[in-house]
Order: C-alpha cells, then structure tokens, then sequence
C-alpha cells in the first residue's frame, strides 16, 4: 500500500486521473507476455518528460520501485511489477515529434508504437528497419529497452542500431539528453548504447532519435523445403557465402511445421525436417536476382522443392505460416515458454539436435523456430502451467537448453533481454567479472536501486 500522501503528490503532478489505485485497474498492468505476473501498488500515466522526471524524483524520495512499462509486450518478466512497485506507464507519450527527411531521422516520444513510426516514415519513402513480430504491440521505448530484434535483423541489424541519441530520465529525475543527429560519434564513452538494453534498470527512455535509410523499391520471397535439417542449416551458410544478403532467413523445425498445418491447414509438407523462408529485398532488378540464386543454393543444398512467389499475394501466402507460428503453438498446450537463444550459425544443427534431445529427456514438446540467418532460435516449450510436475520439468528444460548454447559458443538471448526469466543463467553466461562491472554500473546510475529491482541482476 503507497501512504495517500504520496498518492496525492503524484496526482498533483499528472492529474487525477493518471493515477490508478484500483486493484480492477492494477490488474491491467500485472502482466507482460510471459505468464508471470503481480499487481504492483500503483500505476502513473505521465503526459510528458516533466511529468516522467517530477514523478521519479517523488519515488527516489520514498524510494519507491519504479517499474517502466511500454505496451506490455516482454518476453523476459522484465516488465512484471513487484508488489511494492509503481509502475510507470509511457503509454501517453505516444508522438512522433519530427520527421528529418534530409539527415533521414526521426524524433519520437518514447511511447510511440513501432509500426506507427515505420507507417509515417514509410509515406515519406524512408524505412526503419527494426521489425520484431510485436510491431503492432511494442513501443519505441521498450524496443531501445530491450534492444529489439525481428526478421530482418540479418541484414539491417536491432534496434540499437539505429538509436541514435536518447532523452533518459535518471534515477533521481535528472533528464539526460545523449547523442543526436550526428552519423558518426565519439564524444566520450558511448551512453547512448549504455541504456540499449538496459531494461528499464539504468533509466527511463523518454525520447528517441533514430536513423532511418531509403524505402528498398521491391521483394522477392522463396519458401525452401528440406527433408533434412542439416542441409536447411547448411543452405543458410551457402546462401551467404553465395554473396545474397537477405533481409529474412527463417527457419521452422518439423514440429513448428506441424502446428501451423494443423492450424491454417496451408498445405505444408509434414514428411520433412525444416522449411526455410527467404525474404530478399531492394532494387527490382538485384532483389530478383538475389532470390533466384538463393533458390538454386537451396537446390544445391538437399531442399525438396522451393516455391518462388510470383506476386505480393504468393508472397503473403508464403509467409502466412510463419506469421501464425504463435497462436498455432496455442492450440498445442495451454502456456509456452518461448526461448531466444543464439548460437554461432555453423552451431544451428548441433543446437537443434541438443533441444530434440532435452525435449525427450524431459518428456516436453518443444518447438524450434526463428531468425536462422543470424543463429538466433526460439525454442518453445509447450505445457500447462497447472501441472506442477510439469513446470518443473519445464525448468529443468530450460536450464538444459541455455547450458547447451553456451557450451556451443552461444548465448541466453538475442532479443528478449533478462528480465527475471533468464536472471539465474546470467553468470554461466557473462562471467562473474561481468555481473561485478554491471553490478557497478548499476550503482552509479541507481544508488538507491529504485529502477526495476530484480531485472537483469539479483536486488542488493
Ligand atoms: C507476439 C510477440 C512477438 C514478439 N516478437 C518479438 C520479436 O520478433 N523480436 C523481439 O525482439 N521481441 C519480440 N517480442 C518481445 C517484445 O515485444 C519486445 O521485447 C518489445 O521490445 C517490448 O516492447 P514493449 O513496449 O512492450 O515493452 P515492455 O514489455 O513494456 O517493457 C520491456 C522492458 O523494457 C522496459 N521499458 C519499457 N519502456 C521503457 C522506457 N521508455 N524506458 C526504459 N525502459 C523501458 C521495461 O521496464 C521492461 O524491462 C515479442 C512479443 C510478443 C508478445
């Protein structure tokens, strides 16, 4: 229970009505896309930086947790409350503050939905690449947060790579404004990229200025069909090593496969290990080049049969199945615990065959999708969060497949971040002297340890 005096306050800075209490309204705000969740004491809907920095500088005076919260969409429990704690809601700062078509950047509040930003740019002819699957679901802020990915990370990169400055709330209200319009910059350490992924735990992104590049002219996409699993990986490689960068490489595994026939019924072949979908794009003339000879590779390299879509319907239709990969994993079990490892690519096979494995040990479905081109999977492991003995194999799974990653030269995650999820794996990964300099980083910018408590690292 937050003291009515403090509730007050904060109701003297954001209005009355941006202020819930009620534990109907709470409940609202329990969540992300995980299935962890606690109602936190309240929820603050500020309409500005002002509002954002006069509120943390009330909770660093009470010392209140303060929980940032885009839209919710996290795949780490980074964005689950503790009950002690406020959260933070950036909802409301939702506006895209300037489009600069001549340095080709845009400014944005930091609540601003993804696929809002690309919409407007794209009616300018400029691009912004970073497309998680979430687009439609996730802000700007969460993105930088978590340091997004999405399909086309192989060839465009993650969120982080077109931040180019940041406007941050810090911990005790300060508001920092970091980097700028500048292409290149090395003025002093790089705060920037300190905060990209930071998981709401350093500071509160309120503003974002990013990089945007020319709208490619056209695309091409292919669907390839491999009986073996091995050569779908190997495929990967040789399309590369062929010279052809495509914006999309993804791969779906003989379960994936499985679940989105049973659900779209898209006649995809159920008799094969992995299907790979290529996307390639830019001029007409090289897109059309690049996705024939990813097509030839692909033949070369064991597929079955690959599809080439002649029209933008045959293109939809193609990736219709990767699109429906989550409600169709829905229909399997009642929860799924999507993971997001990464493995060095030539690893792809070896970490497929390690997870088929873990899957029998412990008696789990466990589907494997996701971005092949970058050796970024999602395994999924499928059950019901009310069968004890079941969650705790799915535990044991997990911890399974994170040892496996990294014992392959990988690592925890790719997109998703930490949150509380993946916390207890961190050290295997990183290293103790890594979790000893982020512990200290962490000091300096939270000395009361006010931001996010308990994401990425233990609470002190
Ligand atoms: C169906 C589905 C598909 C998805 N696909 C992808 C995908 O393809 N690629 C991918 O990378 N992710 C994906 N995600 C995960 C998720 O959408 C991303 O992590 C996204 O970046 C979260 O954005 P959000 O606005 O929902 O943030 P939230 O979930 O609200 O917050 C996420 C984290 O960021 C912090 N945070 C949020 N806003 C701020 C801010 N302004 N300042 C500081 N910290 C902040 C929070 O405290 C929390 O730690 C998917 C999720 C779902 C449900």
């Amino acid at each position: 229970m937050v003291k009515d005096r403090i509730v007050d306050e904060l109701r003297g800075i954001v209005g009355p009505d941006y202020v819930l209490t009620d534990p109907v309204d709470l409940v609202c705000y329990a969540f992300d896309g995980t299935f962890e969740e606690c109602r936190p004491a309240l929820v603050v809907l500020p309409a500005n930086t002002a509002e954002v920095s006069a509120v943390v500088q009330v909770a660093a005076c009470e010392r209140l947790p303060i929980v940032a919260r885009g839209m919710g969409s996290g795949l780490a429990a980074a964005t689950v409350p503790t009950p002690e704690s406020m959260v933070l809601s950036l909802t409301r700062m939702n506006h895209i503050l300037e489009i600069d078509q001549e340095n080709m950047m845009a400014t944005a509040e930091a609540g601003v939905i993804t696929g809002d930003l690309q919409a407007a740019v794209e009616k300018v002819g400029l691009f912004y690449p970073p497309d998680p699957s979430s687009l439609k679901q996730s802000t700007l802020g969460g993105n930088a947060a978590c340091d997004a990915g999405g399909p086309r990370c192989l060839k465009y990169g993650v969120t982080g790579d077109y931040v180019m400055g940041l406007e941050v709330v810090l911990a005790d209200g300060q508001v920092l404004r970091t980097g700028g319009k500048s292409v290149k910059n090395v003025t002093g350490y790089d705060l920037v990229h300190l905060f990209i992924g930071s998981e709401g735990t350093l500071g509160i992104i309120t503003e974002l200025t990013v990089r945007l590049i020319p709208m490619p002219q056209a695309k091409r996409t292919a669907l390839a069909v491999f009986p073996r699993l091995e050569d779908a990986s190997k495929a990967v490689n040789q399309i590369l090593l062929a010279g052809v960068l495509p914006a999309t490489l993804e791969l779906m595994d003989d379960t994936t496969i499985a679940c989105v026939e049973d659900y779209l019924h898209l006649d995809l072949p159920l008799d094969v290990e992995a299907i790979l979908l290529i996307e390639t794009d830019g001029e007409e003339s090289s897109a059309q080049r690049e996705i024939e000879v990813a097509a030839r590779v692909c033949g070369e390299s064991g597929a079955r049969e690959v599809r080439v879509a002649r029209t933008a319907k045959e293109s939809d239709d193609l990736w219709r199945g990767r699109r429906a990969v989550s409600p169709a994993l829905g229909r399997r079990r009642p929860n799924k615990l999507g993971e997001d490892i990464v493995v060095p690519r030539s690893q792809i096979p070896a970490m497929i065959r390690r997870i088929k494995e873990i899957a029998q040990t412990h008696d789990l479905p466990i589907v494997v999708f996701g971005h092949a081109g970058d050796g970024n999977l999602h395994p999924n492991i499928l059950f019901d969060r009310r069968d004890v003995a079941e969650v705790h194999r799915v535990e044991a799974a997990t911890a399974d497949i994170f040892r496996a990653a990294v014992e392959l030269g990988g690592t925890l995650t790719g997109e998703h971040g930490i949150g509380t999820l993946k916390r207890p794996f961190l050290e295997m990964a990183v290293g103790s002297l890594a979790i000893q300099v982020m512990k200290e980083i962490k000091r300096a910018l939270d000395p009361r340890g006010i931001l996010n408590p308990g994401k990425i690292l233990a609470s002190t």
